[in-house]
């Protein structure tokens, strides 16, 4: 958390659910315009909804598995 790093744009780091390694994938949401991932197993409560962008979305999404990795050491 804090680096001035952003690799927004850089494919090198993809989308993995930080709890369980799944492939997660980004949707829109047609009704409210907005970016959401959701872990595609079943008991795993990973989420993430609300971003203005795909990017968003991704920033967040490694955001939260920085966060997850920090309680789970
Ligand atoms: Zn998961």
């Amino acid at each position: 958390m804090g680096r001035p790093n952003e690799y927004a744009g850089d494919m090198r780091w993809g989308w993995e659910c930080p709890r369980c390694d799944a492939d997660v994938s980004v949707a829109r949401d047609p009704g409210s315009e907005t970016f959401h991932w959701v872990c595609p197993t079943e008991d795993c409560p990973s989420i993430g909804f609300g971003f203005a962008s795909r990017r968003r979305a991704r920033l967040a999404l490694r955001e939260y598995r920085e966060a997850y990795q920090n309680i789970y050491r």
